[in-house]
């Protein structure tokens, strides 16, 4: 079955296991989903790009998935930003949720299966918070109700934190009516001006932890495969959903648990609340959105990621030599017929490098690299063929074009049509450094004269003028070109 090629690292366990579904051929995976009081900062967009490509690799190789990502729309930082605005703290989080759905469709986010708000789940969290209370793990208390820790006896699996440790550091803080210092909340007693709903514990609404059992449990089922999200969620917030989803439904909760790590701007820790952040949407702006997402996925998903102006210049450069490459390939193949018959060399060991990869935990640079070997393979028969044979050329330049294309739909990059991707990245950088075009236009037809006249020392002269200007001059098949010359 092709799920058992893949393995994946499982904080659960520590160490990297056959990904092996519960339903056989079908993955359920849940993905912690942004907390809408603002926008997303381009670590959030780590985690979701990385799950992104997990997701679009499950499917590749041939499983079928139900994608649950939430919004967390009821959450104190939610309340606090709408009380600054003077808005409705639902209203504020759906402007936040557009936004965000905004900002992933740039970044070539796949549309998840399901995209639950904790607002349009609170029967269902209700009536968890009761199998809790009932099975007597919960409790209430003016109008709180608490989870009582000490009931569950494998609470801490997950971060492997130790109990003793944990209560030593924990205060029971004014206000709170919990009866142990680890118990948490799950339901929170209303206060004036705060969004409330009515349940059997008073007006209220619930805690923070308990929205993704009750979210997980309706789209994937009590159990399920794969639960995802940040490094930082580990703890408290994916131990107590184990705590309470097991608790309650008697079962295993999630299989497997992977944890992407965190994004930081060169050294910096980056969270909204401290506000060191660069928020996606700026980034989007200043940076091609296919550049971002290769950058974002440019270090394994497991390992922390440096954020800088010039490591995102260098993902742009990156693709740049990818988007020309295709465009070179795509003028020699297009819409010819190079008939059928061998290929050169084998031109298949890319795409089986890159599956190699991928199946070891979701590897996505060693993919790169095979993609790199790739496009190096494509450079070399379209610039020097190694052999005569046009139709052979043509024939390998197809399958390898083929394979740029499966390879594109599991990293959602290079999907561009190669030409307008090229001449936006142009655009920009003409912007950019305040290049005259109708100059450079004018100059390349006066160096075409030139060139026609047989002037060819005219012709170098106005090359070298135009590099002064930061233009890069190419006599093509299809005429002359020209680029920005690198920064
Ligand atoms: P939040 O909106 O804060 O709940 O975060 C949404 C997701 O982004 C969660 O999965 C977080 O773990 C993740 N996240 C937050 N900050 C970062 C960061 N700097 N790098 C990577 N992931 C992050
Ligand atoms: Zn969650």
């Amino acid at each position: 079955m092709a799920a058992a090629r893949i393995t994946v690292f499982n904080t659960l366990t520590m160490q990297k296991e056959p990904l092996v579904p519960t339903r056989e051929g079908k993955v359920g995976i849940y993905v912690c989903g942004p907390t809408v009081y603002s926008y997303v900062h381009i670590g959030n967009a780590r985690t979701f790009t990385s799950f992104d490509v997990v997701v679009r690799y499950l499917r590749y190789r041939g499983l079928d998935v139900t994608y649950v990502r939430n919004y967390t729309d009821v959450d104190d930082k939610i309340i606090h930003a709408a009380h600054e605005t003077g808005e409705d703290p639902i209203h504020l989080a759906a402007r936040f949720v557009d936004a965000f759905r905004e900002d992933a469709r740039a970044l070539h986010l796949l549309e998840p299966d399901v995209s639950p708000k904790v607002s349009d789940h609170i029967p269902d969290i209700i009536a968890i918070i009761g199998k809790l209370v009932a099975h007597g793990v919960a409790y209430e208390s003016q109008g709180d109700v608490y989870f009582q820790v000490s009931r569950y006896p494998e609470y801490a699996k997950l971060s492997k934190r130790h109990l003793d440790e944990l209560r030593a550091g924990e205060r029971v803080q004014p206000g709170e009516q919990k009866r142990e210092p680890l118990d948490f909340a799950l339901w929170k007693a209303a206060k004036p001006g705060e969004p409330a709903w009515d349940s059997p514990w008073g007006r209220g609404r619930p805690g923070w932890h308990i929205e993704c059992s009750a979210m997980s449990a309706r789209y994937l089922g009590e159990s399920f495969d794969v639960h995802g999200g940040g490094l930082d969620l580990i703890f408290p917030h994916h131990e107590n959903e184990i705590a309470q989803s097991e608790a309650a439904f008697h079962k295993p909760f999630a299989q497997y648990w992977m944890h992407c790590g965190f994004l930081d701007l060169e050294g910096a820790k980056m969270s909204k609340s401290l506000g060191n952040v660069v928020r996606l949407r700026d980034a989007l702006q200043r940076v091609d959105p296919e550049a971002l997402r290769y950058f974002l996925l440019s270090t394994h998903y497991r390992n922390p990621l440096s954020f800088s102006d010039k490591s995102l210049a260098d993902a742009e450069a990156r693709l740049e030599y990818f988007y020309e490459t295709l465009s070179k390939v795509d003028a020699r193949i297009a819409g010819r017929d190079f008939g059928k018959g061998p290929l050169h060399g084998e031109p298949g060991r890319f795409r089986t490098e890159f599956e190699a990869a991928m199946d070891d935990d979701f590897n996505v640079p060693g993919g790169m690299a095979a993609l790199s070997g790739l496009f190096a393979e494509m450079n070399e028969l379209t610039d020097k063929p190694p052999v005569k044979d046009k139709a052979l050329v043509g024939r390998t330049l197809q399958a390898l074009r083929e394979d740029v294309r499966r390879i594109s739909s599991v990293l959602g990059v290079f999907e561009d049509a190669p030409e307008a991707w090229l001449l936006r990245r142009r655009d920009r950088a003409v912007r950019e450094r305040g290049i005259d075009v109708g100059q450079v236009e004018a100059l390349i037809g006066e160096r075409n004269a030139a060139r026609a006249a047989k002037d060819f020392a005219r012709a170098d002269q106005l090359r070298v003028q135009m590099k002064g200007l930061g233009v890069d001059i190419m006599d093509t098949a299809q005429g002359t070109t020209w680029k920005v010359t690198p920064a």
